[in-house]
């Protein structure tokens, strides 16, 4: 696990648009958070986790439903 909290782009579930986060290492290596695209605002539901080989948090958006 990193040292500190990660900044990672993922990719709005509705408008394709980047969005920057910061995933918080502290959380574990699987979360799961809301955060709105700020692109076109739709919140996005975050499934995080930490891939060990590639050492780097792995994230699926999708839309909240
Ligand atoms: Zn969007």
């Amino acid at each position: 696990m990193p040292d500190a909290a990660v900044a990672t782009a993922t990719q709005c579930a509705g408008c394709g648009g980047w969005n920057e986060t910061v995933v918080d290492e502290s959380g574990g290596s699987r979360q799961s958070y809301v955060e709105d695209c700020q692109v076109c605002c739709k919140p996005n539901v975050l499934n995080i986790c930490w891939d060990s080989a590639a050492e780097e948090f792995v994230i699926e958006a999708q839309l909240e439903s």
